[in-house]
């Protein structure tokens, strides 16, 4: 009898185990309303539209297919979250909201792309500045004259000496700047390049300055006056609740389908798409066609909880161009004006640029930029793919580039 009740209530355990974990794996995984543990089919087994990648760029795709086009869309998404690598979240340990893949920060010349995001999320006015910690001090990056005068002690007090001082600096090429270095030597000059640009590049990127292309180096500007802002687009915000919210506004019509932890390669030939939109690495998609490897950098980051502490450094990203320190960067978020929560800690994320692991960054140099079109013949000849976003059109966009191209990914092949 006893043996017969045990084994009835292991049955009933084993039961309760068995539809419980499904939701407890749910519970995991980010959830927005309507992402689903099996995979899902519409009853004609067909969607209009699959986007490979939760990101910002395939949320641009979902978001449009949806509200203009009605459309049935699904996007899987390898990671258990959504969001790609703008992903956010407030941390319990400290109550502080910090982003899981590196700080982001939102800046767009662009109105329309302005305007776009406006329909998603509240934003909260924030003006980045980067310090840099450099021989002790810590001084303002971009360089500009504050940067200069305490850096080599000087007393420079007007744009015109300012001007007068750079050109000095400045070495003057007859063609337009080749490399990285080059950029950079035509804009600062030796002294600051050896100081806050070559180092800083080595460790980010494992290359000297003269083996990347030009565009690497020219993303940060050079300033004649006192602006100390890291970023000089008219609009400059960041979405009052997080990016996570942001995007998860923006996949929350009934018409769109999430389906976290799938990898598209392991599901594509059990789903039928009128349409895919794949954000993903192209050499990835392209991998049985023999090609070398695309080259990416990736990022690690180390995470330390500081109790009881107000803050631990003067703003929330100094940069550590030193060969010295083997970490390029480290942000501290409590400094970030979207915090919902007040706390006595605060916590500091080390970043490192590594190899291996995810990618990040496209490399643009010279043999990557050949190699990637070569991919790209590819692509133009699948006619129901199209490749969005920075690891799949090889482009190291900023978020509002990134929209920008999927917006307009959108209105230029909607009626393929
Ligand atoms: N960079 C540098 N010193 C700095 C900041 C940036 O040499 O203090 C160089 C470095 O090569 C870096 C590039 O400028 O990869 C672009 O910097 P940005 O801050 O835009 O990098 P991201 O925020 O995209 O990682």
């Amino acid at each position: 009898m006893n043996f017969q009740i045990r084994n009835y209530r292991k049955s009933v355990a084993a039961v309760a185990f068995l539809l419980l974990f499904p939701l407890l794996y749910l519970s995991q995984t980010y959830s927005v309303q309507n992402v689903h543990m099996v995979l899902p089919t519409r009853r004609n087994k067909t969607f209009d539209v699959c986007i490979v990648g939760a990101g910002l760029s395939g949320a641009v795709i979902a978001e449009r297919y949806a509200a203009v086009k009605n459309k049935y869309v699904l996007v899987v998404e390898k990671r258990n979250h959504i969001g790609g690598n703008c992903y956010d979240f407030i941390d319990n340990e400290t109550n502080i909201r910090v982003s899981k893949y590196g700080a982001h920060l939102f800046h767009t010349k662009y109105k329309d792309v302005w305007e776009y995001v406006q329909m998603f999320s509240e934003w909260v006015p924030y003006e980045h500045k980067v310090l840099a910690f450099v021989d002790g001090k810590h001084i303002p990056i971009p360089v500009n004259i504050n940067t200069v005068n305490s850096l080599f002690d000087m007393d420079i007090k007007s744009i015109e000496d300012m001007d007068a001082w750079l050109k000095k600096e400045q070495i003057q090429y007859k063609h337009e700047p080749l490399n990285s270095e080059e950029m950079a030597l035509s804009r600062v000059g030796l002294k600051l390049y050896k100081l806050l640009f070559r180092p800083y590049t080595i460790k980010q990127w494992n290359k000297t300055p003269t083996e990347l292309g030009p565009t690497v180096l020219a993303r940060i500007p050079v300033r004649n006056n006192w602006d100390d802002r890291y970023f000089s687009d008219q609009y400059q915000a960041l979405p009052k609740r997080g990016y996570t919210n942001l995007i998860k506004n923006m996949l929350k019509s009934p018409q769109i389908t999430v389906r976290l932890n799938v990898d598209y390669f392991d599901v594509r030939y059990k789903i039928e798409c009128g349409k895919t939109y794949f954000s993903g690495p192209i050499d990835r998609f392209y991998e049985k066609k023999g090609l070398p490897k695309l080259e990416y950098r990736s990022l690690s980051f180390e995470r330390k909880v500081l109790k009881n502490m107000d803050h631990f450094q003067p703003a929330s990203v100094v940069n550590h161009p030193s060969l010295k320190d083997n970490f390029t960067r480290i942000v501290e978020y409590k400094w970030l004006p979207n915090q919902e929560f007040r706390s006595n800690d605060t916590s500091i994320v080390y970043e490192r640029s590594t190899a291996d692991g995810e990618p990040y960054y496209p490399v643009p140099n010279e043999r990557n930029q050949n190699l990637y079109k070569r991919y790209k013949t590819f692509a133009n000849s699948d006619p129901d793919i199209y490749f969005l976003g920075r690891l799949a059109n090889y482009k190291y966009f900023n978020m509002d580039e990134a929209i920008k191209n999927a917006l307009e990914m959108f209105y230029k092949t909607v009626n393929d």
